[in-house]
């Protein structure tokens, strides 16, 4: 007999199916019914044995499609696998109808527990107090304790000699379309929600299906849904196993599986970024996509407190990049309300009044262009303030499902932690910047500090030694005969005119270049890439430039001092320390020359000044 069913495509279910030798099914199909109720015969001349024998809706033609088999009373075993009435309804009709002493109903103790309720005639035959097993004419029948979900008490059969599990509830599906035989993968659709429903957890299906494996099966024949040919078997088991389970735990009301199913995914997508990503990018990309799976959405905005008063937007437009302000009137209103006080202001407020308030998760409006705004609220658990919201735009108005808004309430808590992660990162940094900005720049001056000069020096010559069309030049520049300055107008006026004096310096280098406060009243400017070129008559107008610069020290006063600077160009290899030796000695030479004028390092005169 071949075990993957193929005779079996498009069978006509009118009549008794052999399913395998001398297994036949006899279930009846209902229009209109996404359950189905399977029932299975075993053929064993005057001791065969029926499975899950029915409902009272079906056992009608359940009864003729065994006539067409066996005679009725040819049955002495009753098996049912658990007590729900799809499956042992039809119990009480059947003993009216049977009148054989050794009839037995076959199943657990604690089915028997709720069964007794039904005050059949015919005795118990208990698979626990027999060892699990039942011996049949040619064959001796396996039972399997598999509980699950709705009842711990249940059990499925196993028939050795054809490889057919009669595995009841487990691996049954819902289907619009019934098929007696699952044609290939896709069954696993119609099982899924049907799994995500009946089993409590996922722990409980693995120990279920941990104990069928334990048999060789080939034909998985459930009480509802379709017959699993053998191809199929391994499959269907290793995706169970891997399927979260307990879905109505957080959907009582709804009772549209294949929708919460959908929802049950979405939720576990969810789940998935938070613990997969880091980056609040791509936390908001994934639950982007979780959004548009579910609502026509265009794009989602992000505001958040920061500094306490400030709006930090995350947009989608600059792909997250943040920046601090413009933030919409709707957001403004709200950000930093308790849950209380923004409940109040769509009473109140006439620009939240037209919003809707969706149980307190969002709230919606149109967005003037045939499109809708939804505004989530992100409250922060601890201070209990709305800390910041999401913004979904939807390019068109649409009625939000209570599913749709599940989805959305669901993605609250993890943007709501995404959001914070991302202001506090932000706050760090922008610190951290701070401080290093502190370290680099002299407060006096504003120009660099030796500190970031040796920083930034270190990548310029590492260029240089690999790129001789990278050049580094070093400019020193002593004001000249400054202690006077000090001397004869006070401490403060000095200050001053270093001030200006760098200011200068500043205004007269490229934004590559890197001028530095060295010392007291000493400074290096040190010239990177093609501005090194021609470097002399370059420093030759920033000594020019200083000299003609009138310093304003306050009203009426006003002083001119100049510099003598010193050049070296750098040599590939040079130590940072050398090249400013070799600068330092060139302004040595420059003072000693006169002050007020430029030399170079390689002895070549320089230019003096007037
Ligand atoms: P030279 O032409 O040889 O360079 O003469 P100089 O007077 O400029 O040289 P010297 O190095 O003797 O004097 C530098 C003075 O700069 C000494 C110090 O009091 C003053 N100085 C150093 N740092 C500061 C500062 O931050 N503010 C002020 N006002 N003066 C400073
Ligand atoms: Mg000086
Ligand atoms: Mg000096």
């Amino acid at each position: 007999m071949d075990t993957n069913l193929t005779h079996l495509v498009g069978v006509d279910t009118q009549h008794a199916v052999q399913i395998a030798p001398r297994v036949w099914w006899v279930g009846h199909v209902l229009d209109d019914d996404v359950f189905q109720c399977h029932v299975y015969l075993l053929e064993q001349g005057d001791q065969s044995v029926l499975f899950d024998p029915g409902s009272r809706l079906t056992f009608a033609g359940t009864l003729r499609k065994i006539e067409e088999v066996i005679p009725f009373t040819n049955i002495r075993y009753f098996v049912c696998h658990h007590q729900d009435p799809d499956i042992a309804a039809a119990m009480p009709l059947i003993d009216e109808m049977i009148d054989r002493k050794d009839a037995v109903l076959v199943t657990h103790w604690r089915t028997q527990a709720l069964l007794k309720h039904y005050g059949l005639k015919m005795p118990f035959w208990l698979v626990d107090e027999h060892g699990w097993r039942l011996p049949l004419v040619d064959r001796e029948l396996r039972f399997i304790f598999t509980p699950y979900a709705h009842f711990p008490g249940a059990i499925a059969s196993f028939d050795p000699a054809t490889g057919v599990c009669f595995s009841s509830d487990l691996f049954g599906g819902f289907t619009e379309h019934p098929a007696l035989v699952a044609a290939d993968e896709s069954y696993f659709e119609a099982l899924r929600p049907f799994h995500e429903h009946y089993m409590p957890s996922r722990d409980i299906l693995d120990f279920a299906l941990s104990q069928i494996e334990r048999h060789p099966v080939k034909v998985i024949a459930p009480q509802h849904g379709s017959i699993i040919p053998e191809r199929l078997v391994a499959f269907m088991i290793d995706k169970l196993r891997h399927l979260d389970c307990g879905i109505y735990l957080f959907a009582r009301e709804n009772t549209d599986f294949v929708k919460l199913s959908r929802l049950n995914r979405t939720l576990r997508e969810i789940t998935q970024t938070m613990l997969l990503y880091r980056d609040f990018r791509d936390i908001a990309d994934q639950l982007f996509q979780v959004v548009q799976n579910n609502l026509p959405a265009d794009r989602i905005d992000y505001y958040a407190l920061i500094d306490g008063d400030q709006v930090l937007t995350l947009s989608h437009e600059t792909r997250f990049s943040g920046f601090v302000g413009d933030a919409p009137p709707d957001v403004t209103r709200i950000l930093g309300k308790s849950r209380e006080d923004w409940a109040q202001a769509h009473q109140d407020d006439p620009l939240m009044a037209g919003h809707r308030l969706h149980t307190g998760a969002f709230c919606s409006r149109g967005d003037g262009a045939g499109g809708q705004v939804l505004t989530l609220p992100l409250f922060s658990p601890e201070r209990h303030r709305l800390e910041g919201a999401a913004l979904i735009h939807l390019h068109q108005e649409v009625p939000i499902t209570p599913e749709e808004e599940q989805v959305v309430r669901q993605i609250a808590m993890p943007l709501q932690v995404a959001l914070e992660r991302e202001v506090i990162y932000r706050t760090i940094e922008a610190e951290r910047q701070k401080a290093y900005q502190r370290s680099i720049r002299d407060p006096l001056t504003g120009l660099f500090t030796r500190v970031y000069m040796l920083d930034a020096m270190e990548r310029h010559c590492s260029l240089h030694d690999r790129d001789p069309s990278a050049p580094v030049a070093a400019l020193m520049v002593d004001v000249d005969y400054f202690k006077r300055v000090n001397d004869t107008h006070g401490h403060g006026a000095g200050d001053e005119v270093l001030k200006q004096v760098a200011e200068v310096l500043r205004n007269s280098v490229r934004e590559a270049d890197i001028p530095v406060r060295y010392g007291g009243e000493e400074f290096i400017l040190f010239l990177v890439g093609a501005s090194s070129v021609g470097v002399a008559e370059y420093a030759e107008r920033i000594r020019s430039a200083i000299e003609r610069h009138p310093c304003a020290l306050g009203p009426g006063l006003s002083l001119s001092v100049t510099v003598s600077i010193g050049v070296a160009e750098r040599r590939q290899h040079e130590p940072l320390d050398g090249l400013i030796r070799r600068a330092d000695e060139a302004l040595y030479r420059a003072k000693q020359g006169g002050r007020n004028r430029v030399e170079r390092a390689d002895g070549r005169a320089g230019h003096q000044g007037v």
